[in-house]
């Protein structure tokens, strides 16, 4: 079994050179997942230079890391926004998702892109009757906008309570799919830095300076599609979302079946099949808000039992987490009110491979100037709403009990002889004894917000609980948002 995603397995990109001077662009990309590459797709070809820079590879990001799903069947996501946001709102963003699998539907055709999508069912299911109540609402909804469904006891693989599926959705490979694009995008010109990571980003005579560990960018319009934002100040990302980690793994089958199918309720369980030489049986469970649940070990392994429960071997096993906004839509769009040339793209709410493909045609007209139906929807100013303060009110009394735990010593009870966490000098220490008995020493606290790190064993990474950075054993940062490494 290996611990790495089914989606980077053979793929060997050829890795563009990081940067290595100072230079100017007309628009900077920062970030090269699926809705960095995306924007730049939608932005080539317009007469203005485009520079992407990516601190690691480009697609080997969260895109790398998830089912692969492209569907507007997202759990019971419209009754939802009915019920918070109101009718036009909810009918608004399932137009924006059907959009969206249309893009690819079209680029994949136009390309001729090789990335296994594959037409395929959509299910969301409940193994609970209480919830059929809820389900009914969702139902009509997509009669209200004529979606052909139906309504099911089976949720393709196992009886379930209530099941509701939906058809013209579809799965694809998600790290093929963003590789091509950049290929099409070198093709017409755009530029690529990768292994090139920016630290710091302001505004200098109206340009916006990014600063790399290898050299300034100077640029008119800067866009930021980093997941997670590598600045605190503007935005304040902690304060608007939370952050949501999953368990997934993939088993090599026989024959495969064209569904894809989800629980609506948390702690999720998500299903689909992948054919390519090989086919596989995708399971997604364990849900859980990054702080909740800090024994990854035990995590991992109750989604491996699950899992072996459909089938007995498990190739892969690996894990994503996604930032959940406190209103249940992304933010995509101008990132200031007081600035028109600076845009963000993030807080996906685990629907990133519809709302990538989408932020890269939003972003694209936004910055060329031109209107797009769905700006308001997702403006990244939007005003609060009832929702958004008891959403924000549950995760700081939650991310504050986080962060206060995340400092107690105590709290890790689960990590056995092969971790310590002790002070050397004065100073916090976490030392991690490898198998030759090797210490690895890192001072354990996460360089983004200061909260204290947790050892995920199964992994062998420091992960931070409240904002997902993840550093290796002797305190190279791994993944963002902190940028700092916490070598001891
Ligand atoms: C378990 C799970 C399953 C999921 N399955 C699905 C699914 O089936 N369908 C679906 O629609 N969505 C799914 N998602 C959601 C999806 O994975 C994400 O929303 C999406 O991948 C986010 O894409 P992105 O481009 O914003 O981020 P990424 O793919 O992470 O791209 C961001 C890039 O920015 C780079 N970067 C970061 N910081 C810097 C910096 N300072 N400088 C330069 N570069 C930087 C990173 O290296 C990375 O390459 C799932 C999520 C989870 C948790």
């Amino acid at each position: 079994m290996k611990k790495e995603s089914l989606w980077i397995q053979g793929i060997h990109p050829h890795i563009t050179p990081s940067l290595a001077q100072d230079i100017e662009t007309d628009i900077l990309i920062i970030g090269g997942g699926l809705a960095g590459i995306s924007t730049a797709f939608e932005l080539r070809n317009k007469g203005r230079k485009v520079v992407l820079i990516d601190r690691d590879q480009i697609g080997f990001g969260a895109s790398s890391q998830t089912t692969g799903k492209l569907t507007y069947l997202q759990e019971l996501i419209y009754q939802q926004l009915e019920s918070s946001l109101g009718t036009e709102t909810a009918d608004l963003y399932f137009q924006s998702q059907k959009e969206a699998i249309h893009l690819v539907q079209n680029y994949v055709k136009k390309y001729h892109i090789h990335c296994n999508l594959q037409k395929n069912k959509s299910i969301t299911f409940t193994y609970q009757e209480k919830e059929i109540p809820t389900f009914q609402k969702e139902i009509q909804f997509l009669q209200r906008n004529s979606v052909p469904y139906q309504i099911k006891k089976n949720n393709g693989i196992e009886d379930v309570s209530y099941a509701i599926e939906v058809e013209d959705t579809y799965v694809f490979h998600p790290v093929k799919y963003i590789l091509a694009l950049k290929k099409l995008c070198q093709k017409e010109g755009i530029i690529f830095y990768e292994h090139t990571e920016a630290l710091t980003l302001d505004k200098e005579k109206e340009k916006y300076l990014v600063k790399t560990p290898q050299g300034s960018i100077r640029a008119n319009q800067v866009i930021v599609t980093t997941h997670y934002p590598f600045f605190t100040i503007p935005f304040f990302l902690p304060l608007r979302s939370h952050i949501e980690r999953s368990y997934l793994t993939a088993s090599k089958v026989d024959t495969i079946q064209n569904i894809n199918a989800i629980t609506s309720t948390n702690p999720t369980a998500s299903f689909r099949f992948h054919q390519d030489k090989d086919s596989y049986f995708l399971y997604v469970g364990g849900s859980h808000s990054l702080g909740d649940q800090l024994d990854y070990q035990q995590n991992y392994q109750k989604v491996i039992e699950k899992a072996r429960s459909y089938h007995k071997e498990i190739d892969y096993v690996w894990q994503n987490h996604d930032i959940m906004t406190n209103d249940h839509l992304p933010f995509i769009g101008q990132l200031k009110k007081s600035d028109s040339h600076l845009f963000i793209a993030t807080g996906f709410n685990t629907w990133g491979m519809t709302n990538g493909v989408l932020a890269g045609k939003i972003l694209g007209d936004l910055v060329l100037g031109k209107e797009n139906p769905y700006r308001t929807l997702f403006l990244p100013y939007r005003g609060i709403t009832f929702e958004s303060v008891k959403n924000f009110m549950m995760d700081t009394v939650h991310s504050t009990k986080t962060y206060a735990l995340s400092h107690f010593k105590n709290y890790y009870s689960f990590y056995l002889g092969e971790v310590q966490i002790t002070k050397l000098d004065g100073k916090k220490c976490g030392i991690y004894i490898d198998v030759t008995g090797k210490r690895h020493l890192v001072h354990p606290i996460c360089p983004h917000l200061k909260c204290g790190l947790t050892f995920n064993t199964f992994t062998k990474t420091w992960d931070c609980p409240c904002h997902g950075s993840r550093f290796s054993i002797d305190g190279d940062c791994l993944q963002g948002p902190s940028l700092y490494s916490i070598r001891f």
